[in-house]
């Protein structure tokens, strides 16, 4: 059953979710020792420990002549679906892009940012346990408006045909270099290269334990998005909810992963039975142990005394997904501090986020909302500033500039100042 948990109980709960993340960290660090050390012979002896499935060299990359017709695979209605949500990810992508600033100051000086996109991203595809063609998407658009140049994908082997859906999400993105290469085993490979699979400048999507884990392993190495690990959702509802809508909700975060979790909270008793009852029917439907796990293992309901308290325990948990589903939830958005999304009013449903809205699913968890953001068009460009200064603003700063040079011992840095003033070097001059 879903539980009734307390406030400390509930903390608990989470700090023992993290606890066994980090028990992976031994079983990665080996899985790097093997892509590192024998490349793709590594690549190749993992899959067939942990996915079951037999690789060779040419195996590897993935033919692009079945990405090119997987649509014949498809339904029109899925086509038309997947075809739908390329459009409005892509259009809200268009929207948020990173515009380029610059401004004159008072001397006339010219300064500003400008962006670049990053040259070279490998894109995880999860595909343990599901097909994610929404992944391709939410990951894949916003590198494309920024311009990335070479998108490469890696997703988990299969031993049936790849999934036709991931495949024309791949076709409608443009990108034609996948690898069939899942798990720790693929961020090891993208991050430093293998024979088959070409190094990138950085790696996005998100995945289990062991590709969240990898991912946090080659930060530095190559550039990383968020932790984007196993799904999360905080429902905070009202009497206004609907106790099957919320049911619904907690579900469908945790058919995700047996590590997902789905949280309660609300100031309304019959509410918090109504939906532990509701959950409890729908399960019988399902028949998914993996949401049973996590509902009963990772989840619970918690009773709170109004919406203000349910906000600061969820500023504290910092959601991957925040639902307000209360009266007027506007008034209450000034006070959420941390989480992935939000979503106000009964009918933005987490699952319209994650397949059609626009902005992406790739979102922080692990209350990592509390310093990161979700996945955008940013993830996928360098800022650069930009300076270029008059001979008025010049001299207007130069001797000021010269002075920190000279309380810094740089004496090579104040004569690139002087310099420019009709001044030579003098030597080492006093501090
Ligand atoms: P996955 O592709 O992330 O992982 C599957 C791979 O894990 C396998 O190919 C295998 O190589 C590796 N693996 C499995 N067991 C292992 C073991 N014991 N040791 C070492 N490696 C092992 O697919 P998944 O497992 O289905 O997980 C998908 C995850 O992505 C879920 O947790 C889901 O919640 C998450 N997700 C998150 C977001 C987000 O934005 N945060 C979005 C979509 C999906």
């Amino acid at each position: 059953m879903f539980p009734v948990l307390t406030e400390s109980e509930l903390f608990s709960r989470l700090k023992k979710r993290a606890q066994n993340f980090e028990k992976v960290r031994d079983a990665v660090k080996k899985i790097k020792e093997m892509v590192l050390s024998s490349g793709d012979d590594g690549l190749i002896k993992l899959t067939y420990e942990l996915d079951g499935v037999n690789l060779n060299m040419s195996t590897i990359k993935f033919p692009p002549r079945e990405i090119e017709e997987s649509e014949k695979f498809i339904s029109p209605s899925l086509k038309k679906a997947l075809d739908l949500a390329f459009e409005r990810i892509f259009d809200f992508h268009e929207k948020m892009k990173p515009q380029n600033k610059l401004f004159f100051d008072s001397y006339g000086n010219l300064m500003g940012k400008i962006y670049k996109p990053i040259d070279s991203v490998g894109v995880y595809i999860p595909g343990g346990s599901a097909a994610y063609p929404s992944s391709v998407l939410m990951n894949i658009v916003p590198a494309l408006v920024a311009g990335v140049n070479k998108i490469i994908a890696v997703t988990p082997p299969k031993t049936e045909p790849m999934n036709p859906a991931v495949l024309y999400a791949l076709k409608l993105c443009n990108v034609k270099e996948l690898y069939t290469v899942g798990g720790a085993q693929a961020i090891f490979a993208l991050a430093y290269g293998t024979e088959t699979i070409p190094r990138v400048d950085k790696i996005v999507g998100p995945g289990n334990v062991y590709v969240s884990e990898a991912k946090r392993e080659v930060s530095g190495v190559v550039g990383i998005d968020s932790f984007a690990g196993p799904s999360e959702v905080v429902v905070i509802a009202d009497s206004s909810a609907n106790p099957r809508w919320v049911a619904a909700d907690l579900l469908a975060q945790a058919e995700h992963d047996e590590n997902a979790t789905s949280i309660l909270l609300s100031c309304d008793d019959s509410l918090i039975e109504e939906v532990r009852v509701t959950l409890q029917s729908f399960l019988a439907t399902l028949e998914s142990e993996k949401a049973k796990l996590s509902l009963f293992n990772w989840g619970g309901a918690l009773k709170v005394k109004d919406i203000y308290e349910a906000i600061e325990i969820s500023n504290r948990i910092a959601p991957e997904h925040l639902e307000l589903m209360v009266k007027s939830p506007m008034t209450y958005v000034e006070y959420i501090k941390n989480a992935g999304a939000v979503f106000l009013g009964l009918f933005s449903a987490e699952a319209l986020g994650d397949y059609i809205m626009g902005p992406s699913h790739v979102l922080p968890t692990s209350g990592t909302s509390r310093f990161s953001s979700g996945l955008s068009t940013e993830d996928f460009m360098k800022e650069m500033s930009l300076i270029s200064a008059t001979s008025t603003g010049f001299l207007a700063l130069s001797h000021h500039a010269g002075e920190i040079a000279k309380a810094e011992g740089l004496p090579a840095h104040r004569l690139s100042l002087q310099i420019r003033n009709g001044r030579e070097f003098t030597g080492c001059e006093p501090r």
